[in-house]
């Protein structure tokens, strides 16, 4: 008999949106990609970039074996090398020497062994990842409000609501299925009224019964102007707030200048409009409020989420069917490394590694020999010690900083100088592995098994179903094998992904959390063969509930997981953006994606039919602006910022605000000569989540 085709589930490996796939795998190995029907994200749905999966599988530019110094090397070589360079570096200068940074690309089980072995075994939290530039203020606004980093929604709120207020997320095109779940209920229930809060007219604006294009970096002043709103107009809960909130006085006190008057001079949005929004707010009870990175990529981020959730919090509309702050994260596995600790300010299942007694208890769970014992560099400002001569050997995983930190030449100039750089990526050549003294090739997507959260908190399986090329390796493999090299062998001795994940579930226990949010402690007993079987599931699921449990929202029973269970508002005071337009640079100018492009574009940049929606960069400008600078639609400009200049064609658009220019993300040298935007954003962040303001950088617009 001759062999025959099988099908095996998996998830997508792009949006946080995080879709089930059914990847069929034919005898002569060709693959094709379906979704999954029976996963609760998509219910079958995919998007153009994940049905167009099958279409990256191909070995091309890839990195098929260990390198040093460009050239090939075996495993045990190269490995050796980086532990004896990270043992010498540490042996001279300490453990805060050396440094990680990783992806949200990577799996839940990478991210446990690599934040295991540098917080608890070297001693230091100087372990950060690209989702600081994701969703790192959501994170802190999280725990100033919850007291943990909760998201307390599910998808289906999206449906269930009778208003959805999307704030600086163009869901249609970052988020695309979910877009399509809540355009379907749209068409479904046409009374669900849709908001949107952007500087630009988006895709997503198109389902909106109200579009708020206000002035970049104005979110906290609407919605403290919403909370003082709403609080005037009587829709204060106040069973809720007495029972199960704390700071109401502050947080008004703080909104108390924010007229609708003075939120329109600050927003550039007319009174009108900003009534009208007040008065849905205060109308429907069922309110969704989904923000993204608009929100989060911003100097003041944490203020701005913390402006939201004291909205939710003073109308006691969280953790109930249909309502709620919900926000969506970008990347596939950005949850799933908050939940091992992946931030340099936290350790594993969403303990504090402030916290004496997490520590302790981590520590004891571990028996490790040398916990970290204060938080390490945030990206930033990790690259910026880099630069400095701080962090003498860094370990880059799964991403390519060289393109998406700001301040992006300085990132490589840093690399340059660095004295030992290890890369561990799936392609040989992207900017940030040209500056690598060793290169170790790494498992891709359809070789490696691990699992990824979605933004609803739901737990999937990546499922191998390929053999991977050449010398290949999971990352969680590599990083066991220079823990064991470097000593640590008995807490590092793991043979398989299903090892480190039950290992990961047992310390989410009560026992070891006490009362935590994240809790998968039922899962802590789990063999290989569950672990192959896992159905998505979303957290928490406890030790002695069912197996089909569903924990579906978070805070429904009002209790919060601060020291005395009262969920905070905080006071937001306004803060305008760290830059200001100015004659020489008098645009204000804003990153984000494309709909069909992922990252730096390694895996889609390879998929011709991803490049048919838009082939190459370009600089989306008002029509008004385009006409004073004498630039005809499609005519090549240059944006210059004090950091650099990048050149790409301009896009005259109306749905772009007079003053405001966005340049997309993707494109990068290897793709598009000077196209690198990130070279253009200074590095100025968040002073509590350390998030980087990417979208409202300062430029000038010139004709090429
Ligand atoms: Fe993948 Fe996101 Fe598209 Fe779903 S919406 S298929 S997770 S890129």
């Amino acid at each position: 008999m001759g062999e025959t085709a099988r099908t095996v589930r998996t998830t997508c490996p792009y949006c946080g949106t995080g879709c089930g796939v059914k990847a069929r795998v034919a005898p002569d190995g060709s693959v094709s990609i379906e979704g999954d029907p029976d996963h609760p994200a998509n219910f079958g749905r995919l998007c153009v970039k994940g049905a167009a999966l099958g279409e990256t599988l191909g070995i091309e530019g890839r990195l098929l074996h260990p390198e040093i110094g460009g050239r090939r090397a075996s495993w045990d070589e190269a490995l050796d090398l980086v532990a004896a360079r990270f043992a010498a570096t540490i042996a001279e200068h300490g453990p805060d020497s050396v440094a990680l940074y990783l992806s949200g690309q990577i799996l839940t089980e990478d991210y446990y062994i690599a934040n295991k072995l540098m917080k608890g075994f070297i001693g230091t939290a100087n372990i950060d990842t690209n989702s600081r530039l994701c969703m790192a203020s959501s994170v802190a606004g999280h725990k100033r409000a919850f007291g943990t980093d909760t998201v307390p929604n599910a998808y289906e709120d999206l449906e269930k609501a009778d208003l959805v207020v999307l704030v600086g997320s163009n869901l249609a095109w970052c988020h695309p299925i979910l877009f399509q779940r809540l355009s379907a209920a749209k068409a479904d229930r046409p009374g669900l009224t849709v908001v949107t809060v952007d500087p630009r007219r988006t895709a997503t604006s198109e389902i909106s019964d109200l579009h708020l294009g206000l002035a970049p970096g104005s979110d906290v002043a609407l919605f403290a102007g919403l909370l003082r709103h709403l609080e005037a107009n009587g829709r204060r809960d106040a069973d809720f707030v007495g029972r199960h909130t704390s700071g109401l006085d502050a947080a008004l006190a703080a909104a108390e200048p924010w007229t609708v008057a003075a939120v329109a001079t600050t927003t550039g949005l007319d009174e009108a409009a900003v009534a009208h929004f007040y008065a849905l707010f205060a109308a429907i009870e069922r309110v969704v409020t989904v923000y993204s990175q608009g929100v989060n990529q911003s100097s003041a981020g944490t203020d701005k989420v913390n402006a939201i959730l004291n909205c939710h919090l003073l109308t006691g509309r969280i953790g109930r069917e249909g309502s709620g702050p919900f926000s969506v994260t970008g990347q596939p596995n950005a949850m799933g490394g908050r939940e091992v600790g992946g931030l340099a300010n936290q350790l594993a299942c969403h303990m504090e590694i402030a916290d004496p007694a997490h520590r302790a208890l981590v520590q004891a769970f571990w028996q490790a020999p040398r916990m970290a014992e204060r938080p390490g560099l945030k990206a930033v400002e990790l690259f910026e010690a880099v630069a400095q001569g701080r962090v003498k050997a860094v370990w880059i995983m799964g991403t390519n900083p060289v393109d998406s930190l700001p301040d992006a030449d300085a990132v490589r100039t840093a690399l340059a100088a660095c004295p030992f750089v290890v890369v561990s990526d799936v392609m040989r050549t992207t900017d940030t592995t040209a500056l690598a003294h060793v290169l170790l090739p790494a498992q891709a997507w359809s070789e490696k098994d691990g699992t990824v959260t979605n933004s609803e908190r739901r737990i999937s399986r990546q499922r191998a179903f390929r053999a991977p090329p050449g010398e290949a390796r999971p990352d969680w493999w590599a990083l066991a094998a220079v823990a064991r090299r470097l000593g640590f062998g008995a807490a590092f001795s793991h043979e398989s992904a299903a090892e480190i994940f039950a290992e990961h579930a047992a310390l989410s226990g009560r026992e070891n959390g006490g009362t935590r949010d994240f809790d998968i402690s039922a899962l802590a007993g789990i063999d290989r063969a569950g672990y192959d079987a896992l159905a998505p599931f979303q957290w928490p699921w406890r030790a002695g509930e069912a197996a089909t449990a569903e924990a579906k929202r978070f805070f429904a029973n009002g209790r919060f997981y601060t020291s005395d269970g009262r969920a905070r508002l905080v006071p937001t005071p306004f803060r305008a953006p760290a830059a200001t337009v100015s004659e020489a640079f008098p645009f204000v100018l804003n990153t984000g994606r494309v709909r069909d492009q992922w990252h730096t574009m390694t895996r889609t940049g390879v998929a011709p039919r991803l490049s048919q929606h838009i082939a190459e960069p370009y600089v989306e400008l008002a029509p008004e602006d385009a006409g004073a600078l004498g630039i005809a639609p499609a005519a090549l400009v240059s944006v210059t910022s004090p950091r650099g200049l990048i050149v790409a064609r301009a896009l005259v658009t109306e749905r772009q605000r007079r003053g405001s220019v966005f340049v997309p993300i993707h494109w990068t040298d290897q793709f598009a000569g000077n196209a690198r935007v990130d070279a253009l954003v200074a590095p100025v962040t968040d002073p509590l989540s350390g998030q980087p303001e990417l979208k409202a950088s300062v430029a000038r617009v010139a004709p090429w």
